[in-house]
C-alpha cells in the first residue's frame, strides 16, 4: 500500500496510506490545504485518524469535513478534540474501508495520545520520532517509557510514521549520547543527504529505531554510560535513565 507523507505547517507530516486505488487513510491533518491539494491530484480521503489533540495534528480536520461531509474521523477520548468523531481507546480495533488498525494508548507527550498500528505501519504521532521521542507535556517519564516499550514490541519491520521531520536535529543529539554507534552515524549521514535534496527522512523502520534511537535504548550500555556521566553515578533504573535523557535533550542545542 503506498504510504506518503504530505508536508504541512512548519515541519509536520500528514500521513496518507492508500489502498490499491485512490482511496487513502489520512493521519493527523494539521491543516487541510495539503490534503485538498493531494485530492486535486486524485487522492480520495476514506477516513481520518487523529493521534492527539494538538492543533498541528488536528487543525485541518474541519476543513476536510467541509469538503467531504461523510468522512469518518477517529480520535482518542479527549474533550479538547471537539469535532464529531468516533472515539477510540487502547485495545480497540478500527475497521474502515479495507483498512484495519489496532489502537495503542501511548500517554506521555499528552495524556490521551494514541498510536495506530496496521498494514505493517505504525502512526506514532508525537510519541516515537525518528531518532527521538516527544516532549513530556502531560505525562511522566514512567508513562512515556511504558508507551515506548509498547511501540518497541511491534514487529521490527514495522514502518514508523511520525508526526514531524525532526530526524537531523534528533541525530545531532543521539550522536552525542551514543558516539560509537555506527548504524546511528550512517542514519545521521543519510538523513542529512535526504534533507539537502528536499526528501523526507521518514518512514524509518522499528528495527532501525531499536538500533539507533537513544530513547529506545535506555537499557544499552552506551546510553546508561552517558547518563551515568551526567548523574555522577549509575542511574537507579531505566525510568531514571529515560527521564535524565529526556531532560538532557530538552536543553540540548546542536
Ligand atoms: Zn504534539
Amino acid at each position: 500500500m503506498p504510504l506518503l507523507p504530505l508536508p504541512a505547517l512548519a515541519d509536520n507530516y500528514i500521513w496518507t496510506l492508500s489502498d490499491a486505488g485512490p482511496r487513502a487513510i489520512v493521519v493527523d491533518p494539521g491543516e487541510a490545504a495539503p490534503v485538498l491539494a493531494a485530492a486535486e491530484r486524485g487522492l480520495q480521503p476514506a477516513a481520518v485518524l487523529l493521534t492527539h489533540h494538538h492543533p498541528d495534528h488536528i487543525g485541518g480536520t474541519g476543513g476536510l469535513r467541509a469538503r467531504w461531509p461523510d468522512l469518518p474521523v477517529f480520535a482518542p477520548h479527549d474533550d479538547r478534540i471537539t469535532i464529531d468523531c468516533d472515539r477510540v481507546g487502547d485495545g480497540d480495533t478500527i475497521e474502515t474501508g479495507g483498512w484495519r488498525f489496532e489502537v495503542i494508548a501511548v500517554p506521555g507527550h499528552t495524556r490521551t495520545h494514541v498510536a495506530y498500528f496496521g498494514h505493517g505501519v505504525v502512526f506514532s504521532g508525537d510519541t516515537l520520532f525518528s531518532l527521538g521521542c516527544g516532549r513530556l507535556f502531560e505525562g511522566t517519564p514512567a508513562q512515556m517509557v511504558s508507551s515506548l516499550d509498547r511501540l518497541a514490541a511491534l514487529p521490527a519491520n514495522t514502518q514508523v510514521c511520525c508526526g514531524h521531520e525532526y530526524t537531523v536535529a534528533n541525530a545531532a543529539f543521539a550522536r552525542v549520547v551514543d558516539p560509537d554507534n555506527q548504524a546511528l552515524a550512517e542514519r545521521s549521514e543519510s538523513a542529512g543527504a535526504l534533507r539537502r535534496s528536499g526528501q523526507p527522512t521518514v518512514p524509518s523502520t522499528l528495527g532501525q529505531e531499536l538500533a539507533t534511537n537513544p530513547f529506545l535504548r535506555v537499557d544499552s550500555d552506551a546510553v546508561r554510560t552517558a547518563i551515568a556521566g551526567r548523574l555522577g553515578r549509575q542511574p537507579h533504573d531505566r525510568t531514571e535513565t529515560f527521564a535524565e535523557l529526556r531532560q538532557w535533550k530538552d536543553g540540548f542545542t546542536a
